[in-house]
């Protein structure tokens, strides 16, 4: 049985305090809500607040990107083994803020991907089109080459045996603009027929996240579609009630 996950990107956002009453509204609102899975990403600075808060909870944290090298003269990056030392057993790969605002190629997210998978962290590896790209029709090639990428690293399919996949169209981030339930499933089911080509099991076991403006009003159509496990939430997880009720519509 695949795990159903609910995830929040808080991107950069927050202070010290607003990290603090969030982490602990998030915290008392999901206690004994144990049917899904709960990460929060919350900025490098607050990792620490996050495995202090977070102690003894049902929910996970994990970081929102790092470095693919190991340690070194990299001024400003972070490692697997930095953010691990601070409790994360996640981490965001390849959001489409890093690949469009940062450059971050196909090759670079699959390093990150890698580097991430080889320290024990389960990565989120994050897939979608723009809307030119959706216009143009593309959205399958582009997934499947954002796909390929990892896919291409040694191992091959297994490392999405620990895993997990965000399908997050871009044109869908941060402006409202949902993808109908139909529009997502659509995707979720083309990705998990591509991983079933290579190994059947780990397809059925992949959770498949949405991203792109979900919120309480639109979650529940969205979660009860047969392959979406989830959701990669942004701005709505900024609100500790809006995220619980989030998670609260994931039942399937
Ligand atoms: C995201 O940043 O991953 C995201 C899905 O953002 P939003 O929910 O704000 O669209």
């Amino acid at each position: 049985m695949r795990k159903n996950i609910i995830a929040g990107n808080w991107k950069m956002n927050g202070s010290k305090t607003s990290a603090a009453e969030l982490l602990d509204g998030i915290k008392t609102k999901a206690t004994d809500l144990n049917h899904v899975t709960w990460i929060v990403f919350p900025s490098y600075p607050f990792l620490a607040q996050a495995e202090q808060l977070l102690a003894n909870s049902n929910i996970s944290w994990g970081a929102q990107n790092l470095s693919d090298k190991q340690e070194g003269a990299y001024t400003g990056e972070v490692s697997a083994s930095m953010i691990q030392e601070f409790g994360c057993k996640y981490v965001l790969v390849g959001h489409s803020e890093r690949r469009a605002l940062y450059s971050e190629t196909d090759e670079v997210v699959a390093a990150k991907f890698k580097t991430a998978g080889d320290a024990g962290l389960i990565p989120i590896l994050c897939v979608g089109e723009t809307l030119e790209e959706r216009q143009q029709e593309l959205t399958e090639k582009v997934v499947t080459r954002q796909l390929q990428a990892v896919l291409n690293l040694d191992q091959g399919v297994k490392r999405l045996a620990n895993a997990v996949i965000a399908y997050e169209p871009v044109w869908a981030i941060g402006t409202g603009l949902t993808a109908t339930p139909e529009q997502a499933q659509e995707v979720h089911a083309y990705i998990r027929n591509l991983i079933k080509e290579l190994d059947a099991t780990i397809a059925s076991e992949l959770s498949i996240l949405y991203g792109g403006s979900m919120k309480p009003n639109n979650a529940q159509d969205l979660l009860a579609m047969s392959d979406i496990d989830g959701g990669l939430i942004g701005g709505a997880s900024l609100d500790a009630s809006a995220f619980i009720e989030i998670g609260k519509s994931c039942n399937n």
